[in-house]
């Protein structure tokens, strides 16, 4: 799933190309991506968007008039594209949105689950739907970060994938700022020193920082993690092989000596806890 950093970095490409021209056709969408229909999508026609924001991994396009808000999720696998006028796209995108003068700003999804989705909502509804959300994690701070691991006592996987008490990172960056903290992925939050907590806050900002540049740079997967999905490739730190270990619904990826003090961390699959 696209974290803050592939969000980010498609808000900046995007953000000028959606403004330049008033929305000439919305539509089509398809029936499971479209999660509203009242305001119905026509209603953006004629209207220019303001540009391009992001709140945690969900892009929001405003019309410029400050009347409605566009919002896409794109989930795991949806993908957002902006071709020019005359570029071809793909046959039946699961939402697009056609400008004047031709140039078309489209979502795909690839498989049969079409899971991600469009909402189109008015400023106040938009503000609803995202007021479950935490502060966003990039620039959190040494204070901010301090609070939210002493809120509840969680592992610090989960707890920084969980969305609600920050915003912005999954599973693939929860792996990278985890090895540049040298903490353990099954490590309680309560249960951090000062020093933890410092190198956390500043690993959350070193690796989202990271992972925007080289995103805005076009790199892959494979340029950018460090840790997630490397399993057996030694660690860039130390050499040892990358070990993983499923957690939750989870695969966690992690250097068992930079992180985990020489020990290898079992399996804790949600149904093995619930036994
Ligand atoms: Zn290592």
């Amino acid at each position: 799933m696209p974290e803050l950093p592939e969000m980010e970095a498609w808000r900046r490409q995007l953000n000028d190309p959606v403004s330049a021209f008033p929305i000439a056709k919305a539509g089509p969408a398809h029936i499971a991506t479209l999660k509203t229909y009242d305001p119905p999508i026509a209603m953006l026609e004629g209207r220019r968007l303001a540009g391009a924001e992001r709140r945690a991994k969900r892009l929001l396009f405003p019309t410029d008039d400050g009347e409605l808000v566009l919002l896409v999720h794109l989930m795991t696998a949806g993908r957002l594209k902006f071709l020019r006028a005359g570029e071809t796209g793909p046959k039946t995108p699961a939402f697009q949105l056609e400008f004047q003068g031709g140039s078309r700003l489209v979502l795909t999804e690839a498989g049969a689950k079409k899971r991600a989705g469009v909402w189109l909502l008015t400023p106040a509804a938009a503000e609803a739907e995202l007021a479950h959300l935490g502060p966003e994690a990039l620039g959190l701070g040494v204070e901010r970060l301090g609070e939210i691991l002493g809120g509840e006592s969680r592992r610090l996987h989960s707890l920084l994938r969980d969305q609600r008490l920050l915003a912005g990172i999954g599973r693939a960056w929860a792996n990278e700022i985890l090895h540049t903290a040298r903490l353990s992925p099954f490590q309680l939050s309560r249960e951090l020193d000062e020093d933890e907590i410092a190198r956390l806050a500043a690993a959350i900002d070193d690796e989202l920082a990271r992972g925007l540049e080289l995103r805005e740079r076009g790199a892959s997967d494979k340029k950018t993690y460090r840790v997630h999905d490397k399993l057996g490739e030694p660690c860039f730190v130390c050499g040892t092989p990358i070990a993983r270990v499923d957690y939750e619904e989870h695969t966690v990826y992690y250097c068992p000596e930079c992180q985990t003090s020489g020990r290898v961390l079992k399996d804790r699959r949600l149904s093995r806890l619930l036994r």
